[in-house]
């Protein structure tokens, strides 16, 4: 109630101001897309805890995983059930190896010592505008939220900037502001696939192939950092999958646990089985209740059929596997009051409703049929 919020928020400012924070209120309880503050305030939340939740808060599967992990074994490292997972989930076979941490910059860490231990080579590039975390790696590899390392140097050395293309500068070459001199040293190249606390921009298809081509022809690793654009963020299920590009090394982290600590590196044997043994791993890494509810969590976020949803505005597609599966759903849709059309190629469904339709049957029309969905 009002009261036992006011009381607690006296202790606000024992809460360093190191740690922002975006509003005063005390989150107290979630659920689905809404979060209610100590004091009774509902707030519809389109943040996902900086897109984390994203099945939304209390998860009714992940929450009930984690439960029963819990009644069983909390604190063990790195579950082979989750990695089994994981690897099914690969934009490519040849992403096999796994570890885990706890947050994104540990992983951004991890996945910096592989490129470096991989190739023999020290320097990393990083793009303009980039987020990859606050600790001292990651920190170094930063461009956008630089305030956060003010007066903490020296970062770690090594680290040259390449220009990210934004959409005003299409058609930039990838290296070019690389002096070659830096490509001979340089063991990898990160890059967020959509760019993300540095302004939501999609890197172009054509600039990630850029830099595939640049890391092929030097010897040089692509991380492809997806810790806020993966497990289904952008329509696809990692946002490099659009562009066909392969990267050597993956982070992930925020969306794969829905809101449970869990990060991890995903990247090729051949390069893994150059780490030292013992070289990577942490105390709490790829914990036991973080990776049940992972589990749970990936498996909810793929609902049976759907493949793929893709479009742009109210242009939408939902891509199903399995033969007549769109004309089902149409007809279910149909039948229960719904109009929506197939395509002629491709078990396809379109969402094409007005342009000036109202936010409530906008919502209404994409939970009604993502129930019809689930019983097909
Ligand atoms: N990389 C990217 C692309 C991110 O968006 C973030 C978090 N905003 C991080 C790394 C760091 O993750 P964490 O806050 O879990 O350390």
């Amino acid at each position: 109630n009002a009261t036992a919020a006011a009381d607690l928020l006296a202790y606000a400012p024992n809460v360093t101001h190191g740690l922002g924070r975006i509003t005063e209120g005390i989150m107290a309880r979630g659920s689905g897309s809404y979060v209610t503050y100590a004091d009774g305030r509902k707030m519809l939340d389109f943040t996902c805890g900086i897109g984390v939740t994203s099945l939304g808060h209390c998860h009714p599967k992940v929450s009930a995983a984690a439960a029963e992990q819990c009644m069983q074994l909390v604190h063990g490292q790195c579950s082979i059930a989750f990695t089994r997972q994981a690897a099914a989930m690969m934009p490519h076979p040849s992403l096999d190896s796994f570890f885990f941490w706890n947050s994104g910059s540990e992983a951004v860490e991890a996945a910096l010592k592989l490129a470096r231990i991989a190739t023999g080579r020290q320097n990393i590039i990083c793009m303009q505008g980039a987020y990859h975390g606050r600790t001292f790696g990651a920190m170094a590899v930063t461009r956008s939220k630089t305030i956060y390392s003010a007066g903490v140097a020296p970062l770690m050395p090594g680290v040259f900037t390449t220009p990210f293309p934004f959409w005003h500068q299409l058609g930039l070459e990838p290296s070019a502001s690389t002096p070659a001199l830096v490509e001979q040293y340089t063991a990898a190249i990160i890059v967020e696939p959509v760019l993300g606390e540095g302004g939501y921009v999609p890197a172009p298809p054509a600039f990630l192939a850029g830099l595939r081509a640049v890391c092929d022809k030097h010897g040089m690793l692509l991380i492809a950092d997806e810790v806020q654009s993966g497990f289904a963020r952008t329509g696809r299920f990692f946002a490099i999958e659009e562009s066909g590009v392969r990267p050597d090394v993956m982070v992930i982290a925020k969306g794969l646990a829905n809101g449970f600590p869990l990060s991890g590196v995903v990247s090729r044997k051949e390069l893994t089985d150059k780490l030292p043994p013992g070289s990577m791993g942490g105390t709490y890494a790829g914990n036991a209740v973080s990776c049940a509810a992972a589990c749970a969590a990936v498996k909810a976020a793929h609902p049976s059929h759907v493949i793929d949803v893709r479009g742009r505005g109210l242009m939408v597609a939902v891509e199903f596997t399995g033969a007549g599966v769109a004309a089902r759903v149409a007809k279910k849709c149909v039948e229960r009051g719904m109009l929506i059309l197939t395509t002629s190629v491709y078990e396809v469904v379109r969402f094409i409703p007005p342009l000036n339709i109202a936010a409530a049957d906008l919502a209404k029309g994409a939970e009604y049929s993502r129930r019809r969905w689930r019983r097909l």
